[in-house]
């Protein structure tokens, strides 16, 4: 696996690749790795000539300094996972490589309403700062393939949305959400739980499972009513509960409404924010 700090650096491999008709396939992260990680490597693997994974822990889409500083890094078990997974570019830059003073990389894109709600609404800035690092990182690796998680749905939503805008032809391909063996879907963060809390957490992703069989047979209110009384415990604290059309993150009051439903949610637990979704249909 090649390793590249700097842009200039990785687009000269890249360019001779791309005059060769060969694939780039990208997978963007902030690093310390898991499987739910890996998914997307090795979907990249079997698809593409060429994979490219970056980590950048992006200091503009953290609305909470204290969140920023404690993220996890763990660069060098990082690098096994990738080299073990045969990735051949790890693009690992630095903030000024990413940020350079000279040029503006502000995100000049309105997503509206769909980077308003849910996330939008709990991390001021964070969508806006998504934008602007996946956005440079487009136009630095111009890959013909985009990986990302099905576990941040409105993130991979609006980078869709975004790609339009940026009139670029790549293609965003969403995969599954991996899960621990007890349903917990995998993050980065849940090494920040507690055992006691890590136990617990698996009642956001039992809250789902139940809501996809309910909503077979149940009005979309009795759904979501059903999952918030399941979600009503003292340790939990619930961002939100939403169930929105799965391509323009508007949220539905009716079932027949949409062709396309998934719920999102956060829940806090011992104030580890855990992200998990469920997609009912589409
Ligand atoms: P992150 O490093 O958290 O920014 O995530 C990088 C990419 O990995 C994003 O596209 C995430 O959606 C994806 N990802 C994170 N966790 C999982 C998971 N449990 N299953 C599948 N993809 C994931």
């Amino acid at each position: 696996m090649k390793v590249f700090e700097k842009i200039k650096d990785l687009q000269h491999l890249l360019n001779e690749s791309r005059s060769k008709n060969v694939a780039i396939g990208f997978v963007p992260t902030m690093g310390a790795l898991h499987k739910g990680h890996i998914s997307l490597i090795k979907a990249a693997r079997q698809s593409c000539d060429l994979v490219v994974c970056s980590i950048f822990v992006n200091p503009t889409q953290f609305n909470d300094v204290g969140d920023l500083s404690k993220y996890p890094r763990t660069i060098e078990k990082d690098k096994r996972m990738l080299i073990e997974e045969e990735t051949d570019i790890l693009f690992l830059p630095s903030v000024e490589e990413i940020y350079p003073k000279d040029i503006d990389t502000t995100n000049p894109y309105d997503f509206g309403k769909m980077a308003e709600i849910m996330e939008g609404a709990h991390r001021p800035g964070h969508f806006d700062g998504m934008a602007q690092v996946v956005a440079r990182l487009l136009r630095i690796v111009e890959p013909h393939k985009i990986f990302m998680g099905q576990k941040d749905f409105q993130q991979q939503a609006i980078v869709r949305k975004m790609m339009e805008l940026m009139k670029i032809d790549t293609e965003l391909i969403r995969c599954p959400i991996i899960r621990e063996p007890d349903g917990l879907a995998m993050s980065s963060r849940n090494v920040h739980l507690s055992p006691e809390n890590r136990k617990l957490a698996t009642i956001i992703s039992q809250t789902l499972f139940e809501a996809k069989e309910n909503a077979k047979t149940m009005t979309l209110k009795k759904v979501k009513a059903l999952a918030l009384e399941k979600l009503n415990h003292p340790d939990c604290s619930v961002d939100y509960f939403e169930i929105v059309d799965a391509y323009t993150i508007t949220p539905i009051s009716d079932f027949e409404d949409t062709s396309s439903a998934v719920i999102c949610t956060t829940v806090q637990i011992g104030g580890i924010r855990l992200l998990d979704n469920i997609i009912l249909f589409e």
